[in-house]
């Protein structure tokens, strides 16, 4: 397994968010695996950089693209380039303590934040906004992201829609944890969950349905005495970010008209795309396959073969049904060398140099009681990791 960052477990490290920490324990299955002797890490290692996708095809039986979709999306409206306009792509590594992120400063001395999107991504990155920060404390989200929140002005988060709630891309049980937060409120308009019904009829979908059923009950739940306040709004499509040097508002059209919204932060979550690598052909933000086979002995996985959708189970039942693939395509084996006779650099992150790095990261938290403390800098990571 080749990684660019000096740690393994992708999206599990620097996307799954820090207060959903069941969602992590996927990383126990990585873990098993990367115990059978039969598997080597070869992480801080960059493909197009150190290595070539085309050596790897020459040197192996089969090579699989499992990159994900790393960019985010961009609306295309003006104002999108001012500073304090962002990507969840850029956003969502930084509090989760990813090297390439840790300094991009985020704008949290504005009252008013703006989250783009009905998705899970949107909604994760509207509750880290939205958290009273100190439920951070006993999480792993990176230290300096909650410093940053823990001085934040924002007090209103909005999240929203361009459709209405019967199109909503969350998932129920994201749903259904808002009303749980202990010191955010979460406002929807029962108006616009009652039309949707309305709209969704007698025999809607089941996820539909759940969804639905999910907003009516936040709808009727409402509360306000916390200083925190997630609002959802639907069918607010974004027109223009406002603003001379940087974020100072949002236009949306409404079926009311145009609505303006103060705010001094935009967090874009519209879905992703993947970023390329030479030797591999992409079309549409994903690699080019068929039923995850690219070429030859090359096979792509996950978000990169099937675009940016679905949760870590979508993903490991795609990733065997590739697998299988790879088996039945599998005639002679080569005996053809060894990526260690390919690599120059000294300092490759290997399993039992990121087994250092994690045992020294959860014994860091131990006493913060923290799941455990990320080191952020790659220099900290490889120093970690004994090099
Ligand atoms: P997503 O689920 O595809 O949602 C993207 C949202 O962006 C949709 O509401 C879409 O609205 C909206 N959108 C797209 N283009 C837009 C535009 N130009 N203007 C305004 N809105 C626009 O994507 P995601 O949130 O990035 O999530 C990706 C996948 O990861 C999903 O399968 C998600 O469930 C999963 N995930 C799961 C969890 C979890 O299980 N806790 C957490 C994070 C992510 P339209 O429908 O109108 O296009």
């Amino acid at each position: 397994m080749i990684e660019r960052l000096p740690t393994p477990w992708g999206l599990v490290r620097s996307g799954v968010a820090p207060d959903h920490p069941k969602i992590k324990t996927v990383a126990k299955v990585f873990e098993k695996i990367a115990a059978d002797p039969n598997f080597r890490l070869f992480a801080n290692v960059e493909i197009g950089n150190q290595l070539t996708v085309a050596q790897l095809q020459e040197k192996y039986d089969a090579v699989v693209i499992a990159t994900g979709s790393a960019l985010g999306k961009t609306l295309g409206i003006p104002g999108e380039n001012l500073p304090g306009s962002m990507s969840a792509a850029d956003f969502v590594p930084w509090y989760n303590a990813h090297p390439d992120f840790a300094t991009i400063n985020p704008p949290l001395d504005c009252e008013t934040a703006v989250v783009i999107g009905a998705g899970n991504v949107a909604m994760d990155v509207a509750r880290m906004l939205a958290l009273e920060p100190s439920e951070l404390d006993p999480t792993d989200t990176a230290d300096h992201a909650i410093a940053a929140l823990k001085t934040s002005s924002v007090r209103d988060v909005y999240i929203s829609a361009r459709r209405g709630p019967e199109h909503a891309a969350f998932t129920s049980p994201e749903l259904r944890e808002l009303p749980k937060l202990e010191h955010t409120n979460v406002v929807m308009n029962k108006a616009d969950i009652d039309a949707a019904i309305v709209r969704a009829g007698d025999a809607p979908e089941k996820d539909v349905k759940s969804n639905l059923d999910a907003m009516l009950l936040i709808a009727e739940s409402q509360k306000n005495e916390h200083e925190r306040t997630m609002h959802f709004l639907f069918q607010h499509t974004p027109k223009e970010i406002l603003g001379t040097d940087k974020v100072e508002g949002i236009v949306y059209s409404t079926p009311n008209g145009d609505v303006t919204i103060k705010c001094g932060l935009v967090v874009t979550a519209i879905g992703y795309q993947a970023a390329d690598i030479d030797g591999v052909p992409y079309q549409n933000g994903k690699v080019v396959n068929i039923d995850g086979r690219v070429k030859e002995n090359l096979y792509v996985v996950g978000w990169a073969k099937r675009g940016p959708s679905g949760v870590i189970g979508t993903n490991k039942s795609d990733a065997a049904a590739v697998v299988e693939l790879m088996v039945s395509d599998l005639k002679t084996p080569k005996l053809a060398g060894d990526i260690a006779e390919l690599l120059t650099i000294a300092s490759v992150i290997d399993q039992m140099a990121w087994q250092k790095i994690n045992e020294a990261e959860v014994a860091a938290g131990e006493p913060l009681g923290k799941p455990r403390k990320k080191a952020v800098l790659r220099e900290e990571l490889l120093r970690l990791g004994g090099h």
